[in-house]
């Protein structure tokens, strides 16, 4: 069991961030995500790791979104992961929609990395095209399959008549 000893949350203006107290190597596990607490809806202190099921994460709802992020969540293996080499002192962030479907709280991002979103709203509502260069958990994959399958099955009515 990995612990949560090396994170810390800093708060500045009420905003929330997650802190590393030390380095890390890209792939390298930083912690398990928490599952004592899972529910059938998303808030502002969940992650989402299964169709209808939401986790809550304690310290990590301090985790920041970022178009651009440093760790993902994998939410089969249930583990924080650096996705790059990450320094003693930064802060920890991962891109929401690669385990977010439909957001409880949407926001518009002012990362400034050139491949923003702007609004964050979950997996749902973003172009494939944009989903395809991010990490993705197993369940956004699937209801982004349904998803196109839905509409592919409703076009086919359209056309059908
Ligand atoms: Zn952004």
């Amino acid at each position: 069991m990995v612990s949560m000893d090396t994170l810390a949350i800093k708060t500045q203006n009420k905003f929330r961030s997650l802190i590393t107290k030390q380095t890390y190597k890209k792939g390298e596990i930083i912690c398990e995500i928490p599952t004592e607490k899972v529910i059938d809806k998303a808030n502002r202190y969940t992650v989402q790791i299964g169709r209808d099921r939401h986790t809550e994460v304690g310290k990590l709802s301090a985790l920041n979104h970022s178009c651009d992020p440093n760790v993902i969540l994998d939410t089969e293996n249930l583990q924080m992961v650096a996705c790059r080499d990450i320094d003693q002192g930064e802060e920890l962030s991962f891109f929401y929609p690669s385990t977010e479907w439909e957001m409880d709280a949407p926001f518009i991002c002012l990362c400034g990395a050139a491949n923003c979103i702007h609004v964050v709203a979950g997996a749902r509502f973003l172009p494939l095209s944009t989903l395809e260069n991010h990490y993705l958990n197993r369940h956004i994959r699937e209801l982004m399959i349904e998803l196109l399958n839905n509409t592919e099955s409703h076009l086919t009515k359209l056309t059908d008549v």
